[in-house]
């Protein structure tokens, strides 16, 4: 069984996002950029499948700039086998990454497909769901657990009540939680050995979808600094405090 993992290069979670003075966007010049966070937890996950469910070869794809091989190598160096960069000189919007990720499973055939249940830096929660209706497969979001057993694959999902745990008939598309797995680091002969597996690179027009952008992006600003809070000796005084501003009776 073959495993499709997409994986997003963006601002690392360690860094502050400063926004840019004319107010465009986030200034992404020289800061340090990491595979999404929850993707990290997809490309774990394959492994993990890999170890127990019979999975035989994981395809990890991204799309974006030239530097997201980098991104990709990471994930070669976690354990995937093979990477897929498909460069494009506009953003792609969730959309955009649905329908290439969409061309690439006609031609790959994956059983299933692993993303993040978001990217922390547009926070769209979009391309899983987008990828499944283009496809037409089943769909379990926000998994915190995966257990496949023949054709199908069994998935606990976090929702508002608690959990829930629906069987999806394969091929189907799962997005990570944070509780489904904790990523292991790349040792270094692994990141050495990545450099050798194998890396096609293709661009977004080779897939003939039409990536225009379809948002525009008005304005982006930091949001207001807080003010300072107070502090209170006990209790009492806490209480006290509430009623004067009327939060407590
Ligand atoms: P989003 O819908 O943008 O919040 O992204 C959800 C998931 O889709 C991410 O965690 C990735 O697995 C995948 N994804 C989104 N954008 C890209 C991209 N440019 N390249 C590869 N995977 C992506």
């Amino acid at each position: 069984m073959k495993v499709l993992v997409p994986v997003k290069r963006v601002l690392d979670y360690n860094v502050k996002p400063r926004v840019k003075a004319d107010g465009t966007g986030v200034d992404l010049a020289n800061v340090k950029m990491s595979m999404n966070p929850f993707d990290e937890i997809a490309v774990e996950e394959a492994i993990r499948l890999k170890d127990r469910a019979g999975v035989t070869e994981i395809v990890v794809v991204s799309i974006g700039e030239q530097k997201a091989q980098e991104t990709i190598r990471t994930a070669l160096a976690m354990g995937a086998d093979r990477g897929i960069l498909v460069t494009s000189d506009t953003k792609v919007e969730p959309l955009g990454v649905a329908k290439i990720l969409a061309k690439i499973v006609e031609e790959e055939q994956p059983q299933l497909v692993i993303l993040g249940k978001q990217a922390i830096d547009d926070d769209n929660n979009q391309t899983g769901q987008m990828l499944a209706g283009l496809l037409g497969w089943a769909q379990g979001t926000f998994a915190s657990k995966v257990e496949i057993a023949g054709e199908t694959a069994k998935v606990t999902r976090e929702v508002d009540g608690g959990l829930e745990t629906d069987d999806l008939k394969l091929p189907a598309i799962v997005t990570t939680d944070l509780r489904l797995n904790e990523p292991r680091y790349a040792s270094l002969p692994n990141i050495m050995k990545a450099k050798s597996k194998p890396l096609a690179q293709k661009t977004a027009a080779d897939f003939g979808v039409d990536v225009t952008p379809r948002l525009t992006t008005l304005k982006v600003a930091e949001p207001n600094k807080r003010s300072a809070g107070v502090k209170v000796a006990d209790v009492d005084e806490l209480v006290m405090k509430l009623k004067a501003m009327g939060v407590a009776k």
